[in-house]
């Protein structure tokens, strides 16, 4: 018998920034927000293929404090990021304990060419320590990047944000294939009806 609920889905990774690929992890699926995170082993491969963590084999906690905590972080994110957008981002107390978590340090590694070159280093040592990447990648995100580039998919029935990296910064879609391409439809629908 297969259980669905211990497949693991393929990550949708359309944002171009970590953060809100973060928070692509819930998306509208047949009309319902649907949360690909379910389990401690979805979080872990989104970590792995999404934010390309080399995780320790062993890793010690309960089940499903991985997961807990991670829907917490994206929460937040959320959060701060939906202030952010309207422009009252008064606070960021609610990221502050996840980014104290977060140890990390500088270490000299060789590339492929034999060149010395500087790789960030992340503790892994509690759950949080594990999120200290992405903790990372949103204190980036509320920082240093411009937020009316910061936007949500334009089809009415999605919520995946993206950040519009594109040179004329008219980037409406999470992407072509999705939503571009159901607006296209819809559209050639319309003109046909008429
Ligand atoms: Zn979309």
């Amino acid at each position: 018998m297969t259980n669905s609920a211990n497949i693991t889905r393929e990550p949708i990774v359309v944002a171009d920034h970590l953060a809100l690929d973060m928070l692509n992890t819930v998306a509208i699926i047949n009309k319902q927000p649907d949360d690909f995170w379910k389990t401690d082993k979805d979080v872990i491969y989104w970590l792995e293929a999404v934010a390309k963590r080399k995780l320790p084999a062993k890793m010690a906690f309960q089940q499903g404090e991985l997961l807990a905590t991670a829907r917490e972080l994206r929460t937040v994110i959320h959060t701060l990021v939906e202030n952010k957008k309207v422009d009252k981002l008064d606070s960021i107390q609610l990221l502050e304990p996840f980014l104290e978590a977060s140890l990390s340090r500088i270490s000299l590694k060789k590339n492929a060419e034999g060149q010395w070159q500087q790789v960030r280093c992340y503790n892994q040592d509690t759950i949080k320590q594990l999120l200290g990447p992405v903790t990372e990648a949103a204190a980036h995100l509320l920082t240093e990047v411009d937020f009316t580039l910061v936007r949500v998919c334009e089809h009415e029935e999605c919520i995946l944000w993206f950040l519009d990296r594109t040179k004329t910064h008219k980037r409406r879609w999470c992407s072509m294939a999705l939503c571009g391409n159901r607006h296209k439809v819809a559209k050639h629908r319309k003109q046909k009806a008429q």
